[in-house]
């Protein structure tokens, strides 16, 4: 409860700061406190030390120090994630100005957001088609007609599916379709066809809810 109300109060307090320093700070190229542009890409200012603030654009693979790339290595990115959050957490600048604080909360949720972001095989294909300029949008109208059908019967096979078994077959199939799927992403990244990941990032995702799907219907079996 305590914690709760707690988190709020942060996060109320984050979204006031979050205003200030956007308005007050341009895009975060140059030090807040001495004035120096020596500061890009990194969280420390080169000359003085403090703490940047965050510009209104950080690139997630540029703060967590990975390549641009689909293929990115999982055990740097999680040994970068927590060498940066160590450096940045809020509970090392506890003595410092209010400002440092605000600062270093931002940067906190920001790094969490970017490896959240590029953690997940889907959501970081999405964010490389977005900085890329590509967008995938909600209507799905880039989807072939054939593709949307097979989805409604198997739709509709889930629904019509009685018993464990039947539910069991459809998922190792679903499970199938996704590891094919997955392995056509990376390789249309390799290959920098962004439209083709484009596609596979929307079948993907219509997979992963038929998938979840089936495993809610077979828990609901067990359970009876
Ligand atoms: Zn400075």
């Amino acid at each position: 409860m305590l914690r709760t109300h707690l988190k709020r109060g942060t996060e109320k307090w984050l979204h006031l700061t979050n205003l200030r320093c956007r308005s007050q700070s341009a895009a975060g190229k140059q030090c807040w406190k001495c004035s120096s542009s020596d500061i890009n890409n990194t969280f420390f200012c080169a000359s003085c030390g403090v703490l940047r603030e965050t510009a209104e654009k950080e690139d997630y693979f540029e703060l967590l120090k990975l390549k641009k790339d689909f293929n990115i290595d999982t055990l740097k990115l999680v040994q970068n994630y927590r060498h940066i959050q160590s450096m940045i957490h809020p509970d090392k600048f506890a003595q410092k100005s209010e400002h440092e604080k605000a600062i270093a909360l931002e940067w906190s949720s920001l790094v969490n957001k970017a490896y959240k972001t590029l953690s997940k095989s889907i959501e970081r294909g999405k964010y490389l088609l977005t900085l890329n300029g590509v967008t995938i949008s909600e209507d799905n109208t880039s989807l072939d007609k054939e593709f949307l059908l097979a989805m409604m019967d198997l739709n509709e096979s889930v629904e019509d599916a009685e018993t464990a078994d039947e539910l069991k077959n459809i998922a190792s199939n679903v499970s199938v379709n996704i590891e094919h799927l997955n392995l056509k992403l990376v390789q249309h990244f390799k290959a920098n066809d962004l439209d083709g990941a484009k596609e596979a990032i929307i079948r993907l995702k219509y997979m992963n809810n038929i998938e979840r799907t089936v495993k809610e219907k077979l828990l609901h079996l067990n359970l009876k």
